[in-house]
């Protein structure tokens, strides 16, 4: 299995370094985040190393969405989150810190007060969408 003498996950993989694991199978692990933006914070890495999103295995993803996917459930079921976000960051200008691959699974409530300095809605320009989407296409 890929590992990374110098990853602070693969320690946590490895049992070196402590963590508040809450599943764990042969390829995947979840685990409190140190730093919790809300209540049940949670990260899910895959136990083989690898730096980021593009460089994960198709199958290590998949597993590791399965596992988000489960601690989403948890968080609406047993902390009584209202919401749920996926949250991955590829690349230190995407403020990518841990470079091991993790899907952060953010409880959301409604009155919290996480913000991001982007908001889904605030509109665009037509053409440049088109522009970029054109360079994005197949
Ligand atoms: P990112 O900025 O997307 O790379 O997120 C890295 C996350 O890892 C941050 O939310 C940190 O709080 C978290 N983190 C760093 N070290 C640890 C650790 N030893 N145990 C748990 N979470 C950690
Ligand atoms: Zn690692």
């Amino acid at each position: 299995m890929a590992t990374d003498s110098e990853c602070i996950f693969c320690k946590i993989v490895a049992g070196e370094v402590p963590a508040t694991k809450i599943a764990e199978d042969e390829h995947s692990l979840a685990f409190m985040d140190i730093n919790p933006g809300t209540r049940g914070h949670a990260l899910v890495i895959p136990k083989a190393h690898s730096a980021d999103l593009l460089e994960i295995p198709e199958d290590d993803l998949a597993r590791v969405t399965a596992m988000a996917k489960e601690i989403a459930r948890r968080a609406k079921e047993r902390l009584g989150a209202d919401g749920v976000n996926l949250v991955n960051s590829c690349g230190a200008d995407a403020w990518q810190t841990v470079f091991h691959f993790h899907m952060h699974v953010l409880p959301r409530y409604k009155d919290d007060t996480v913000k991001l300095p982007w908001m889904p809605g605030a509109g665009g320009d037509t053409d440049e969408i088109a522009a970029a989407g054109r360079e994005l296409a197949s």
